[in-house]
């Protein structure tokens, strides 16, 4: 059996290696977070595109600038205004954040280091050249790349591309991921379920896991645990970039998702993991589609997607497979867990102290969504650890989805 490090491992290597060459499409700026980019992005323009004083006050030439010094002041520059004129040697210039520094000034001090009476300011303490002014180009030069393939589009990385005028961003499409639920037990949400029949709760989890990742979700609904229905079914899913399943994959006499992949013609590269929650999960590749198998008690679903599907979709969307969010958190109440799998127990960290703290969180086990809902990172016990004490360094894996 795979420990989680080396399942996650064959998922990345395999991906990596099947990746073909991806469709793409012109994305607006405005719908484009969360895609990856295949094209450099240059600038039109350098930045700042003058030299930009960054505070209220006075521009003023930095030798003539010693406490005590009083300068007259007779004009004023805004932001957006047009700067044609020099400053004059022994004046100074009143001047706001975001306005061009005139060119003969060398220096900006703030207005809280001055004090005017009339067309006269007074300075209380010495200027330094080039203090309060970010030099024209100094961020970005005319012409430079500052966004390259395979780059992931978060809220900076738009505003980059908005600031130098890349209003059409040339991006790959998002992988479509199809997702299937099994179970006789399992219903769709806004049906009224009998006694002993669930809410298909996964499938809102994996399309929200999907979305988060970066993918396209493509929903299946659920499937009976009988070989027709899920042969049908799954074979709808298998038109799509990866399909994710879940339940099914268990040691139970109706556990038939395996079966019926196989059956297709599946390849598993492996088919568990030495973790908890989440043990029976499958990999492997089916036609041309990649086929992940989730165990369906919902946490399980959870985390197996966080560790395993995650890497796949960054790869099938043109960017590297991003790395676990782990940190290190002090433990705040022992553990007592059974050794032999790694553990991944919904928890919750505080950063009230130096150091952050975490506690796991009371819980039923595998199905408990409750308990998760009230998580903010899953606390990792590695398989040869039972026992950890008050006080210890532990690594958690952050939910960024909440944190
Ligand atoms: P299985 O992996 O099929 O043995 O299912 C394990 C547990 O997860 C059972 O208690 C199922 O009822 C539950 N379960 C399976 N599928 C879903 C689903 N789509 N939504 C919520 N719970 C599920
Ligand atoms: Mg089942």
């Amino acid at each position: 059996m795979l420990t989680y490090e080396q399942a996650r491992r064959t998922v990345i290597d395999r991906v990596a290696k099947a990746k073909g060459p991806r469709a793409t499409a012109n994305i607006r700026v405005w719908d484009a977070l969360g895609f990856v980019l295949v094209e450099e992005v240059k600038t039109d323009r350098e930045y700042p595109p003058f030299d930009r004083s960054t505070r209220d006050g006075y521009a003023v030439r930095a030798a003539e600038v010693v406490p005590g010094a009083t300068l007259p002041c007779t004009a004023e520059i805004k932001a957006g205004d047009t700067v044609t004129l020099s400053l004059v040697p022994g004046a100074c210039v009143q001047i706001m954040t975001g306005a061009a520094v005139p060119p003969g000034a060398d220096a900006v001090v703030m207005i809280e280091h001055t004090n005017r009476d009339g067309d006269s300011v007074r300075f209380d303490r010495a200027a330094q050249p080039g203090q309060n002014i970010v030099p024209r180009a100094s961020e970005v030069k005319r012409g430079e790349v500052i966004l390259t393939p395979g780059m992931r589009l978060g809220y900076a990385e738009l505003a980059l591309a908005a600031q130098v005028g890349a209003t059409q961003l040339r991006c790959a499409n998002k992988p479509r991921i199809a997702i299937l639920s099994t179970g006789d037990e399992v219903i769709a949400i806004d049906q009224e379920p009998g006694a002993f029949q669930i809410r298909n709760s996964n499938s809102i989890s994996l399309a929200a896991q999907v979305r988060l990742a970066g993918g396209e979700p493509v929903l299946l609904g659920n499937a009976a645990d009988r070989i027709d229905d899920l042969r049908e079914k799954i074979a709808r899913g298998l038109r799509e970039d990866a399909l994710v399943l879940s339940g099914g994959v268990s040691m139970g006499k109706y556990d038939l998702v395996e079966t019926v992949l196989k059956d297709l013609g599946a390849e598993f590269y492996f088919d568990a993991v030495a973790i908890r929650p989440g043990k029976p999960a499958v990999f492997g590749t089916c036609g041309n589609a990649f086929v992940f198998g989730l165990p369906g008690n919902p946490v399980s679903t959870m985390v197996t997607f966080e560790l395993f599907v995650v890497p796949a979709i960054d790869l099938l969307s043109g960017a590297a497979a991003r790395n676990l969010p782990f940190v290190e958190a002090r433990l705040g109440a022992a553990l007592n867990e059974k050794p032999g799998l790694a553990h991944f127990l919904p928890a919750r960290v505080e950063w009230r102290g130096a150091a952050p703290e975490v506690k796991a969180l009371p819980w039923q086990g595998s199905g408990d969504i409750a308990a998760l809902a009230r998580a903010n990172c899953f606390l990792v016990v590695a398989a040869d650890r039972g026992q950890v004490n008050v006080g210890e360094t532990m690594p958690i894996l952050l939910r960024k989805d909440v944190l």
